[in-house]
Order: C-alpha cells, then structure tokens, then sequence
C-alpha cells in the first residue's frame, strides 16, 4: 500500500504540476508564500497570504488545483482558501516555491552584504534637507489611474500587482517590477499606484523618477557636493518609482548608490516598484545583486494585446475621448495598429483633429485615408535593424557575431539574430549564412530550429523573444 503523503509533500506535488501549467511570473505571484492548512471529508484548504490571492487561487486557478490534487490523492473534492498572515504561515511551514521563500526576509543578516554599514538615518518626518526640495517633487502625472487603464489578458497580472500593492504598501510585493515593451501601459499602472497613494494617504511620500533622471539627479548631486542628502532625502521616501531602470545597466556607480538606496527603504518596509523592457535576467549588465533584489520581489510582465483587447482599449479610449467611432472604422484601426496602445492612441487623436478640421464625420473611408500613409510607409526591417537590436541587447558587438567561435555569450545572440532574420524578414537561409561570415544554410537552419524549439519549452527564452520582438517592432512605427 503506498504511504500517504504529508500535507508538504502533497502541495509540493500540486505545485510541481501547477508551475507547468501557467507562466513562471503567474506562478510565483499566486502560489509564492502558499501551503496545505488541512484536509477535512474531501475538502482541502489553502493557507494563502492575502486576499488576492485567494481570488486568484478561488477563481482562476481553481481548477489546475483542483485537477493536480485529484490525480495525486483521488478523494478529493472541493477546494477552499483561507487568508492567514505570513508570520502564522512561517509557524505553519510553509513551502517553498522555486527556492524563494514567501515568508524568509527579504534581507536576512546573510543576505546582508557586508559593506553595508550606513550610519543609522533618522526618519522621522521633516528631516528633509532644506536644499534639495525637488527631491519631493512626486512627479505624478493625474491623468494615470486605475479606473483610467483597461484591464485584459495580457495586463492583467501587472494590473493586479500594482493595485495589490496600493492597497497594502510595503508589505505585499517588495519590490514590484513590471517590464514589457513599449507603449504597453507600464508608466500608466506606475503612476496610477503612485495616485492612488497620494489619494489615500496623503501623509506619505511618494516619488516618480525614471532611471534616466535619477542618475541626472545623482550625477548632479557628486558634482554640488550633495550627495549625503541626496541618500538622506531619498531614504524618507515611502513608495519609489523607478521607471525604465533597464537605463541603469552598465553604470555601475549609479547602480552601486541605488543599490544603497534601495536597501536602506527596503529595510525599513518602505515600498520600491520597479518597471523595465525585459525581465531583471535579460539586462545585461545589471549588477548580481540588484538582479537579484529584483528577482527576490515579484515580477509581473505585460505582453502585447490582442485584436480583441485592442478593439476593448481603442472603444474606451474613444468613449473617454468622446469620438464616435462607428463598428468598421473600429475594426479596421484595431487590426491595422497593432503594436502597442501608445500608436493606437496616436491613430486615434489623428483621426479625430483630421475629421474635426474638415468638418467630416468619421467613417471607414476617412479612417482609411488618415491612417493609409502611416501604413503603407510601415517600413519593412532589414537584417542591418535585426543586428542593432541584437548588438544591443545583447552587448556584443557585430564582429563578434561574424566572427567564427562558439562561445556561448556570442553564439546564443547570433542564432537569435539567424531566427530573427528568418522568421520576422523571411530572409534565404543562405542569404543569412552569408551575413555572418559565409555560414552553410544548414548552420542557420540548425539555429533556427533551435530557437524555435527552446522558445516552447523555456519561459526565459519566450521573454527573451517578447523583449527583442518589441523592440523591432518600435523601429518598424
Ligand atoms: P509604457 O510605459 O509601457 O511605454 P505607457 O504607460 O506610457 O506605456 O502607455 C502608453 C499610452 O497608452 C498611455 O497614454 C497610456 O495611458 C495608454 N495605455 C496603455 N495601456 C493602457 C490600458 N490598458 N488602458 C488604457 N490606457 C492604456
Ligand atoms: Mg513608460
């Protein structure tokens, strides 16, 4: 008879079938932190940290529990969840998931690095250094809230992410980091965290800053001398912004003092949300252990929409907007602009000040005609494009890629390239061969095999390609 398994091994056993199913950044936001409470007639129920979870558990992961569970242990019926807080959850065991432990601290003393040894910063409030009041600036735009964005399959994650976090500031998701490409609404969810908060608690400091600006203000800081308060005012920030810090990578001293930054908040439950292009793992450069506070956080990704959640975003929009906007012209925008909500906003305001200057109500015929040049000009990619990008991305260099050598930091970038260049700009195998330095049409076509393969088996290989897709895409506008 086999030997009934522990309610551990039980949801560990759920969880290995469960992380197949659904994506890693999914996986990690719902079940991190999770265990068996008990088993009673049948009815199994799930210690989970906080209410959204249970949403989620409950209500869309239902049945991937529920059919796990089954096949491990067949008198199993029903499944329910119930809210209970991470230090109970810490007495209760619970289990790891990926090696990331929902309840361990963050910030552990081993974890500490050793260097830190910042004197102690007093928090009290109006400790602000009188010379640097921009610093407080909040740089929140109004126009970015929650009721403003429209919630669909591919945001829904980072959507619920950022609410989540507005609700319960510093304890939930820290750090939050939300990466997907361009014009995909990263900035809108940000800043819609960022007012909810000044909306609610008005006490409490928040501050917006793109990576660009914060290493400006850094740099700025070194050169007046200010540097202590520039640490010092940034320390009193309750909820952090930082947009884009994929601008971070490869400067290492701006890396080195947010790095500082960030631990001083993060140790003291202050709340940092973090958006990027690409995942934490996909910036080169970024240094180990920033990577890795990031990756210790919670990762949400947007991906681009569908035709159906265009349709639901440009139809909004156009209410907000108040343009009407009759079925056809509706659908022939949506199928037309296709790569991100940003160049749909843009068709959008250019149909409505074009059919508001001719004094021409918008139909099919005005919408083809606005929008006609922008799309026969969408400009086709040359394999020249496909190299920037990658060289890019990748930081390496275009000699290296047609160089011969199979080192496994260039040839990994090269059969990206030979896949891009096959895929997106259906370029000749042997054309592609002879663009890396005459290569025989079988070498491209064993790469292109490769990365096809890879991209339906490994999670980190499909961000790869969603990052580098999108950042063609852009040139393509
Ligand atoms: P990103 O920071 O990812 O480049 P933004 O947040 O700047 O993108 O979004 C570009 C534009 O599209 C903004 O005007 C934003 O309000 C709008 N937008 C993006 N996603 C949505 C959405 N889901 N609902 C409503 N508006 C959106
Ligand atoms: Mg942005």
């Amino acid at each position: 008879m086999a030997i009934p398994l522990s309610n551990d091994e039980l949801w560990r056993a759920v969880l290995g079938q469960v992380e197949l199913s659904i994506s890693k950044a999914n996986f990690i936001t719902w079940f991190k932190g999770t265990s068996i409470l008990s088993i009673d007639n049948g009815i199994v129920t799930i210690a989970v940290p906080n209410g959204f979870a249970k949403e989620w558990l409950e209500n869309k992961y239902n049945l991937y529990i529920l059919k796990a569970l089954k096949s491990l242990s067949s008198n199993i019926e029903e499944i329910r969840c119930s809210i209970v807080q991470n230090n109970e959850i810490k007495k209760n065991n619970s289990v790891f998931v990926n090696g990331i432990d929902a309840v361990k601290p963050f910030f552990s003393s081993e974890n500490n690095p050793k260097s830190f040894t910042r004197k102690k910063i007093d928090f009290s409030v109006n400790t602000v250094p009188s010379t640097s009041p921009s610093l407080f600036k909040s740089n929140l735009n109004p126009r970015y809230t929650f009721d403003k964005f429209i919630v669909a399959e591919n945001n829904e994650l980072a959507r619920a992410a950022c609410f989540a976090v507005s609700q319960n500031l510093g304890h939930l998701y820290n750090p939050l980091f939300i990466y997907g490409g361009v014009g995909l609404g990263k900035t809108h969810l940000l800043q819609s965290l960022g007012n909810e908060i000044v909306k609610n608690y008005p006490e409490k400091r928040v501050k917006y800053i793109t990576s660009e600006r914060f290493t400006g203000e850094l740099v700025d800081s070194i050169k007046n001398q200010s540097i202590d308060q520039f640490k010092a005012a940034y320390e009193q920030i309750d909820l952090l912004i930082i947009d884009d810090v994929q601008f971070l990578s490869g400067r290492e001293k701006t890396q080195n003092e947010f790095f500082h930054i960030f631990n001083a908040l993060y140790q003291i439950n202050k709340q940092i949300v973090i958006s990027s292009d690409r995942p934490p793992k996909a910036i080169p450069t970024l240094e180990e252990r920033l990577r890795s506070r990031f990756e210790g956080g919670m990762i949400a990704d947007i991906s681009r929409p569908s035709l159906e959640t265009r349709l639901a975003i440009l139809e909004a929009k156009a209410l907000e907007k108040g343009v009407a906007l009759d079925p056809a012209s509706l659908h022939f925008i949506s199928e037309h602009i296709t790569n991100n909500v940003r160049e749909l906003e843009g068709a959008l305001s250019r149909i409505a000040a074009y059919s508001e200057l001719q004094h021409i109500p918008i139909s099919l015929t005005l919408v083809q005609k606005v929008l006609g040049d922008t799309l026969q000009h969408k400009k086709k990619l040359s394999p020249d494009e496909v190299l920037s990008v990658i060289t890019d991305f990748y930081h390496v260099t275009r000699e290296d890629l047609v160089k011969k050598g199979r080192k496994k930091e260039i040839a990994h970038p090269r059969q990206i390239a030979m896949y891009l260049m096959r895929t997106e700009l259906e370029t000749p195998l042997s054309s592609i061969g002879s663009l890396f330095g005459g290569r025989d049409h079988t070498t491209v076509l064993h790469a292109v095999e490769k990365i096809t393969k890879e991209k339906e088996t490994r999670q980190r290989m499909k961000e790869e390609l969603t990052s580098l897709l999108d950042q063609l895409n852009t040139l393509c506008g």
